[in-house]
């Protein structure tokens, strides 16, 4: 009898295993479709365009992002790659790009008064060549427009370019060229 149950089982699996086996791999790459598509969906890809505002009101880009191709520095002399994007104005006020909160105030030599930036999908902005007197402290919240400093010819790595503002964007810590997310050349 035991002998019987067993040969039907065997039985069983030789008529109709290759269908389980077909089940069970189609049930797998269906999970790993939702999984993938979940996933997408959870983790921003970077092309989003969010809402940024113009880091400067009726600003010019006077030097503008490069990572491979060097540009001259005129006052450091020196060719290098510049991970930012150097906007001036008449208008010396200088806004956040986006919604957010300060999470550092600084003043490396080379770019001067600086005010770093925490945004939301891993987005943080820098401005870069402020004037000293800046209008927010580490911890506080702005808005997306909001000004927070004025310009100056604080970067003493940039002093040729006169006051401007040396503006950068990082995403994950990162550089990223501005020009994927903000529209630089209007408004
Ligand atoms: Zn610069």
């Amino acid at each position: 009898m035991e002998i019987q149950e067993k040969n039907r089982f065997v039985e069983f699996v030789k008529k109709y295993g290759i269908f389980i086996v077909v089940g069970i791999v189609i049930f797998a790459v269906a999970l790993t479709f939702t999984l993938v598509a979940a996933l997408h969906k959870a983790v921003p890809t970077g092309n989003t365009r969010l809402d940024f505002k113009s880091p400067m009101n009726n600003a010019t880009v006077i030097k503008d992002f490069s990572n491979t191709e060097l540009q001259l520095n005129d006052t450091l002399n020196q060719w290098e790659a510049h991970l930012y994007v150097d906007f001036a104005s008449e208008d010396a006020s200088v806004n956040s790009v986006l919604d957010g909160v300060v999470l550092k105030i600084d003043e490396p030599y080379l770019e001067g008064k600086t005010i770093t930036i925490q945004h939301a999908n891993g987005f943080t902005s820098i401005y870069s060549s402020l004037s000293d007197d800046v209008l927010v402290k580490v911890g506080d919240t702005v808005t997306a427009g909001q000004k927070i400093a004025e310009v100056d010819n604080t970067a003493a790595g940039e002093l040729a370019m006169g006051a401007h503002l040396h503006f950068a964007l990082k995403l994950n810590n990162n550089f990223v060229d501005p020009n994927d997310y903000l529209d630089l050349q209007v408004k």
